[in-house]
Formats: C-alpha cells, sequence, structure tokens
C-alpha cells in the first residue's frame, strides 16, 4: 500500500477526518484498511478552497463541470467491496472528477488506471495527485463506456457515474476472479449499486442499496 505524507498539508484537519471516520463506522463501514485510508486521505484538497470548510461533512459537493465529489459513505462502501477482490494489482476507474476516490484507490492497488471525459476536471485531479505525490496512478481523456483496453484485464472496475445498463466493455476487460462496482439506472427513476463478479467465466450479479450518481455520459470534453 502506497500511504500518503499527509503531516503538514492536512494537520489541521486530522481531527476532523477522524470524525468522518467515526461517522462511517457508524454508518457500517467495517472494513479497517479503508477506515484507516480515509482518515489518511486530505478530502479538502480535491475541493474549491471556497467550501473545503465543509470537505469532512458526510456528502457530495460541487467540482464543477456540473459534477460532484462523491460522498465519503459512498466511496467508503464501493472501496470495501472491491478490497474483497483477492488479487489487488490493477485497478480501472472509470470518472476520475475531482480525484478523490482515485486517491482513495492509489492506497489499496498497486496501479489505477483512471478515465475521465471532461478534459479541466481530468488536469486538476492529475496536478493534485501529482503534489501527493500518488505516482502509481496512469490518466486517460476518454469515454469509459469504452473502458481502457489497452492496459486490460482489471482485478478490479470502479464506476463513478450512473449509465442505464452495465457497459459490456467494462465486462469484457475485467480479469478472472475480478469485480465490478457500478451504479446502474436513470437519473429520473432509481439507481442500484450492483457488484458484477467473474467465477471461472461466469458472471455473478449481486445489487446492493439504492444511489444517486450523475449520469454516465458518452463522448469527451476537450
Ligand atoms: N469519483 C469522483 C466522482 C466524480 S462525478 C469524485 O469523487 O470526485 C463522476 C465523474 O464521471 C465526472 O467527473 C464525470 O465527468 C465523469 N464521467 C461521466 N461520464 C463519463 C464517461 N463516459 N467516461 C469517463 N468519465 C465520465
Amino acid at each position: 500500500m502506497n500511504s500518503f505524507q499527509v503531516s503538514g498539508i492536512g494537520m489541521t484537519s486530522q481531527r476532523t477526518r477522524e470524525r468522518l471516520v467515526n461517522r462511517l463506522k457508524e454508518e457500517g463501514i467495517q472494513n479497517q484498511t479503508v477506515l484507516n485510508i480515509i482518515a489518511n486521505t486530505p478530502r479538502h484538497l480535491f475541493v474549491d478552497e471556497a467550501i473545503s470548510h465543509r470537505a469532512y461533512e458526510d456528502t457530495a459537493l460541487p467540482i464543477g463541470m456540473g459534477q460532484t465529489i462523491s460522498q465519503p459513505f459512498i466511496v467508503a462502501r464501493m472501496s470495501e467491496l472491491l478490497l474483497d477482490t483477492g488479487v489487488m494489482d490493477r485497478v480501472l476507474e472509470i470518472g476520475t472528477g475531482s480525484g478523490y476516490q482515485t486517491a482513495v484507490l492509489a492506497q489499496m492497488f498497486k496501479e489505477v488506471y483512471t478515465v475521465e471525459r471532461i478534459g479541466p476536471l481530468q488536469r486538476i485531479a492529475q496536478k493534485r495527485l501529482r503534489n501527493l505525490r500518488a505516482f502509481n496512478i496512469y490518466y486517460r481523456h476518454g469515454d469509459g463506456f469504452q473502458g481502457w483496453s489497452e492496459k486490460a484485464p482489471y482485478d478490479a472496475i470502479i464506476v463513478t457515474a450512473a449509465p442505464e445498463s452495465i457497459p459490456g466493455a467494462l465486462v469484457e476487460q475485467l480479469n478472472e476472479g475480478g469485480r465490478l462496482v457500478i451504479p446502474v439506472g436513470s437519473q429520473t427513476g432509481e439507481q442500484e449499486l450492483i457488484l458484477l463478479q467473474k467465477v471461472d467465466g461466469e458472471l455473478q450479479q449481486m445489487s446492493l442499496e439504492k444511489v444517486k450518481f450523475v449520469p454516465l455520459l458518452a463522448g469527451t470534453i476537450e
């Protein structure tokens, strides 16, 4: 695991981060590795300074371009679902956004491959993660519906925006034994968090809790 050096940059927020971790525990997050990573990840550096005082509330916040940084509970929940994968070498993330979930993944997996369709968001996230010295992350500006086939297969795939059905390319790029965690549903109706696992070439699918994500959209924005 690669742990960030948060001393100096994040010290003032250590106590508020611990309060957030306690809250996540109360809400049912049990995996200690995930809780330690959340305690070690400076979420205030992934939002605009103007709203950074709200960074340790358990809520989604705006990051510009109509997008949001995911709620810490959902980041923790999706991360603990991936942690049961077994092999933790390579993860593909669709929807870099602020880069916060990426930062969490970088502390769980050897290599993180992350795809974002909106250029300006990707550039800002990349800069933040470099400043945190997270060097095991590879970035692609592209349409996540296609995954990132050149680097496949992945031990785990996480999607942080909701399509109406599971994109076939992502299932194809999943390694044997690998796990895909993805919100599926419409913007007006309900969305469900889905866990899909490839076991002996077969797909096992499980529906988990109801969720609310921004849409997974096709195409890219420069
Ligand atoms: N995990 C991020 C979530 C950001 S919101 C965070 O916590 O900050 C979802 C992100 O998915 C947005 O940045 C959005 O631009 C991106 N996205 C939506 N559709 C996409 C697609 N087809 N390919 C790649 N990224 C996409």
